[in-house]
């Protein structure tokens, strides 16, 4: 029998397959989000590059396959809403974010976006803005943390948070090249650091206006997961993934809006503080599975049970920087939503709280 190494990805092979002449045709992969927050994705060979959305066909996939429809109805349609350039095939081809809908043309009930728009663009005239941070962890293929000693613990936080050289920091190659394919893309990634548990790593995306963020982090969501296979690594946004006194994974949402970013906005983030303060319960709902584990009050989060905001306070619900209270005017930071939370169900919630529901 052949070693079982002998299937892994062999990148210098791929190499000259990439290369290979297209004829034109296009490849575009198109990707949903499935039942239990993971991406999927499968490919169609378009005959040129599409110049719009709308020329991107309607397309289906086995909900049953997924855990998205039931087997004796098993058709999930996908709508294209956004394209990004392939960073792993290069040249034309195609990143096809989409919506999944069931054939009563109701969304499916994992599409989160479908309500989540409809809010924007009712309240487009506000000019919502959004910044997350996504917190990840890195697992070997075991599922045990990347870099982590075999059935062991490495030393206690510390040394980890931004951390330079060998010992302090893990997967910095598979960082790294998940930066480059986001910006090849055209992610508004902002940044990324390494954090304080070891193998545990944050990038940021934003400031992006209204739904494009959900787009757009949803996306880069796809990105890591990718880019950490061709590593053989995977990706956990589990926020709590090792019980103890290690530090969790969160996805802190900044949020702004023409309003508060004017001269004077400390009146208008004021006014948001108190509508947050009223559905603290409703917000913790959609803000990830698993969340109680990790807002304990310690490792910089708030209680899981109530709602505070204070000025520079990492140990508050919401904070607002410091730079910001000296200028009157700037963005907040939810602190609450776990790392595996729904950026669709962050913001539509964050929306619908400061401006009132919509009937979509
Ligand atoms: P932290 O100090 O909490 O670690 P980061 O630098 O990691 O903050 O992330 C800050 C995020 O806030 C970035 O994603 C950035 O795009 C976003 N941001 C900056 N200004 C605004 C704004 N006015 N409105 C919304 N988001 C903003
Ligand atoms: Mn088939
Ligand atoms: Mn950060
Ligand atoms: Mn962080
Ligand atoms: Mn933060």
């Amino acid at each position: 029998m052949a070693s079982p190494d002998k299937y892994m990805s062999n990148t210098a092979n791929l190499q000259k397959y990439l290369q290979l002449d297209q004829k034109g045709a296009v490849i575009a992969e198109y990707v949903w989000i499935d039942a239990s927050g993971g991406t999927r994705s499968k490919c169609k060979t378009l005959p040129k590059k599409p110049q719009s959305i709308k020329e991107l066909p309607e397309w289906n996939f086995d909900g049953s396959s997924t855990g998205q429809a039931p087997g004796d109805n098993s058709d999930v349609y996908l709508r294209p809403v956004a394209v990004y350039p392939d960073p792993f095939r290069l040249g034309e081809n195609v990143l096809v974010m989409c919506e999944t809908w069931m054939s009563d043309g109701k969304p499916n009930a994992y599409n989160f976006r479908h309500d989540a728009a409809v809010l924007m663009e009712k309240n487009a005239k506000h000019e919502f803005w959004f910044g997350l941070e996504q917190e990840y962890t890195l697992l070997d293929a075991m599922g045990w943390p990347y870099g982590w000693p075999k059935n062991g613990f490495p030393a206690p936080q510390g040394p980890y948070y931004c951390g330079n050289g060998t010992g302090k920091v893990f997967g910095r190659d598979i960082v790294e090249s998940h930066y480059k394919a986001c910006m090849y893309s055209g992610i508004m990634i902002s940044g990324t650091n390494a954090e304080v548990m070891p193998g545990q790593w944050e990038y940021q995306v934003g400031p992006c206006t209204g739904i494009e963020l959900g787009d757009q982090l949803w996306m880069s969501r796809f990105l890591l997961h990718r880019v950490a296979e061709e590593f053989g690594a995977k990706v956990t946004f589990a926020p709590k993934p090792i019980p103890g006194d290690w530090n969790g994974a969160g996805l802190h949402t900044n949020v702004s809006t023409a309003e508060m970013r004017a001269d004077g906005g400390m009146k208008a983030i004021e006014g948001a503080m108190e509508k947050l303060s009223k559905r603290h319960a409703e917000h913790m709902k959609v803000y990830g599975e698993g969340n109680e584990a990790r807002m304990t009050g310690a490792h910089e989060t708030a209680s899981y049970d109530k709602f505070s905001w204070g000025i520079a306070n990492r140990g508050a619900s919401v904070r607002v920087n410091r730079q910001c209270a000296e200028d009157g005017k700037g963005y907040f930071e939810d602190r609450r939503p776990a790392s595996n939370a729904d950026p669709y169900q962050i913001t539509g919630m964050v929306v619908e709280t400061l401006c009132g529901k919509v009937e979509g």
